[in-house]
């Protein structure tokens, strides 16, 4: 999605495979660190006020660390970035879902859910996916299928 995102900023007509539904609710990605924000930050400008909009989310401005018998000690981050939280801890459907409210907001990005993309080719002018039996061509492809390396491999 956060591709789909940048792409989108070109003006360019950006098709979207995913095999699941959005918002999708992950074990990991709740803790979004400064280089998680920074990429926001880089994204269209509605999309890291959207994140600052969300309800629910913790924010962090430190670490604080426990070792024995019962002492502690505290990172505190806030030289590092002043009043800004260094990043924020919610649940990845939350953060999920503000993406993809983000990515609706455009018409010349079309988001199509519930599709397994079987098969990923280049060409010499084209890129081209297999979905369910039909070809989808496109002048440029991004494979991002995260630790599913199984189309990613064609192309190591
Ligand atoms: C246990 C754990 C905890 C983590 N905690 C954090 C954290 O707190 N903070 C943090 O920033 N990062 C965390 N990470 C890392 C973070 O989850 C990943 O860096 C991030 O999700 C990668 O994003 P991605 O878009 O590359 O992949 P993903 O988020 O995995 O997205 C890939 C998408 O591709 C889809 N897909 C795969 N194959 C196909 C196919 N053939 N056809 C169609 N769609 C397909 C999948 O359904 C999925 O939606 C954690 C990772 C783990 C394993």
């Amino acid at each position: 999605m956060a591709c789909a995102l940048g792409l989108g900023g070109t003006g360019w007509h950006v098709a979207l495979f995913e095999k699941d539904s959005y918002p999708r609710d992950k074990t990991c990605g709740d803790a979004l660190g400064p280089d998680v924000l920074n990429m926001l930050k880089r994204l269209l400008p509605h999309v890291y006020p959207s994140l600052l909009q969300l309800d629910g989310k913790h924010s962090v401005y430190g670490k604080q660390l426990w070792y024995p018998p019962s002492h502690s000690f505290f990172f505190d981050f806030r030289d590092r970035f002043g009043n800004e939280p260094a990043g924020y801890v919610l649940p990845r459907k939350d953060f999920d879902g503000m993406l993809f409210r983000c990515l609706k907001a455009y018409d010349h990005i079309e988001v199509f859910t519930g599709r397994h993309v079987d098969s990923a080719d280049t060409h010499s002018d084209a890129f081209s996916i297999s979905v369910a039996g039909r070809t989808y061509n496109a002048r440029m492809g991004v494979v991002a299928t995260g630790a599913s390396f199984s189309l990613t491999r064609e192309f190591a």
